[in-house]
């Protein structure tokens, strides 16, 4: 209801006033999504993309098969209101593939076995209390006990209690509430990795506390879908259409190169690498916040606002797509794989319409952590697409001890070609 209001009060601005320019730096979902809603205020935005590709991190490219390699693994969760509210403007909820709702985590003691927390069709927090208490796999009754007290603050306090949290890594925040140290390995090691890409010593716990106050207080907030088919034409394709047709523009291969400022601080123009000057009546940045600090004009480098960019650093991560000869086991969810070296993966070929293939496997797999900044203590960033792919391989033959491994009768599945 509160997504819906939001894009309503966008409409109502149309007769607002005189319609305005607005350049818009970067074509990934915020960049896009920023440049509809203006569109639907009555104004005038145009999306300067670097590359030749929309989407930003959720760009695909078509490799020389026609296969499509993605620049991340994406799911959508149910606790994402103005990213649903947005399909449904766009008329392409039905692009949502919607998975049963449960969370499938790989099994570290029994590899190649999962355990899933089932989530039945009852409200909010009842559905996701019965999950947790239903999963006798993973934690332990004694355990179950030990982790609900440090949480129920959140319950009663929300988001004030979570952004006090904030100076505490959730390694931190479990060791000074005395949660048990195996909800580390079991739980939150495999949520940090998802949520940020990171070990959960370097995380903030309030990260990981949003994400739960969500999943606890919204009866679908935890039930994930995967879109339907690649990325740039199912999801960003529909959001040109619209603010091209409501007389926007959106242009692939116009990277910035600098914000020019005037002598007052404000902006004055924005020049394209090649020498283009833009000028417009307001100007929006959504460029991850590295590329941001590389643009930031120096008049703005002190002020306080801008300052605080020096505290935030983006955390890299490797996306890896993996062709098998065969299916493996089959599960139509994301699974958090729980290995070192991997974060979530799913099959492709069984989760994603487009992607379909009864035949033959294709996981996507996010590498993570995968430098020093998110706790490797390898650069995997520095090492080859070869050597990547046979570290995944190798942790691969752990999780699907049945089906992939040299030693297994036959060779096991093969990989046919991958994408990194
Ligand atoms: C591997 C991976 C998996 C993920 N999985 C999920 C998931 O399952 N669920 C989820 O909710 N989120 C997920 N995310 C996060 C999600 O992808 C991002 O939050 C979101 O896509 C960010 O969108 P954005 O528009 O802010 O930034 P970006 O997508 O980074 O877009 C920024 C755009 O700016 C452009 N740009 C850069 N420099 C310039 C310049 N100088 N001039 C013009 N343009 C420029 C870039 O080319 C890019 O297109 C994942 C991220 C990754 C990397």
């Amino acid at each position: 209801v509160e997504a819906r209001a939001l894009s309503a009060k966008f409409a109502e601005l149309r007769e607002g006033g005189p319609p305005k320019q607005v350049a818009v730096i970067g074509g990934g979902l915020s960049g896009l999504a920023c440049a509809k809603y203006l569109a639907d205020a009555g104004h005038r935005p145009i999306v300067l993309e670097a590359r030749d590709v929309l989407g930003g991190k959720v760009s695909a490219w078509q490799d020389e098969d026609g296969d499509w390699v993605e620049t991340g693994l994406h799911i959508f969760f149910g606790a994402y209101p103005n990213m649903m509210n947005l399909f449904a403007e766009l008329g392409i909820e039905d692009r949502l593939q919607w998975k049963r709702h449960q969370m499938t985590f790989a099994m570290q003691e029994l590899p190649g076995k999962f355990t899933t927390f089932e989530f039945p069709g009852w409200p909010a927090p009842l559905n996701m209390a019965a999950a947790i208490l239903g999963n006798q796999e993973m934690l332990s009754p004694v355990e179950k006990l030990q982790t609900g007290p440090p949480l129920l603050p959140m319950l009663v306090a929300g988001q004030s209690f979570i952004d006090a949290q904030d100076e505490l890594s959730v390694t931190q925040f479990m060791r000074k509430n005395g949660m048990p140290e195996r909800i580390n390995s079991e739980i939150f090691v495999a949520m940090a990795k998802a949520l940020d890409f990171i070990d959960p010593d370097r995380l903030s716990m309030a990260v990981v506390l949003t994400a739960m106050n969500r999943f606890i207080n919204e009866t679908d907030g935890s039930q994930t879908a995967f879109l339907d088919g690649n990325q740039p034409d199912r999801l960003c394709r529909p959001m040109v259409e619209h603010i091209e047709q409501l007389g926007g523009e959106v242009r692939l291969g116009a990277p910035l190169e600098r914000i020019e400022v005037g002598a007052d601080g404000a902006v004055e123009r924005l020049v394209l690498r090649g020498g283009e000057a833009i000028v417009a009546d307001e100007y929006v940045s959504a460029v991850p916040v590295d590329i941001f600090k590389r643009l930031l004009p120096e008049a703005w480098s002190t002020m306080p606002f801008f300052a605080q960019c020096d505290e935030l650093e983006g955390i890299p991560v490797i996306n890896i797509h993996l062709w098998f000869d065969r299916k493996l086991k089959n599960i139509d969810a994301l699974c958090f794989s729980r290995s070192p070296l991997l974060s979530v993966y799913a099959d492709m070929s069984t989760c994603c319409k487009e992607y379909k293939d009864d035949d033959r496997s294709m996981l996507e797999l996010v590498f993570a952590p995968c430098s020093a900044v998110a706790g490797s203590d390898v650069n995997w960033l520095g090492k080859s697409d070869e050597e990547i792919v046979a570290a995944t391989v190798k942790e691969l033959e752990r999780l699907f001890p049945l089906e992939i491994g040299a030693d297994l009768p036959g060779g096991g599945a093969r990989v046919r070609k991958s994408a990194v």
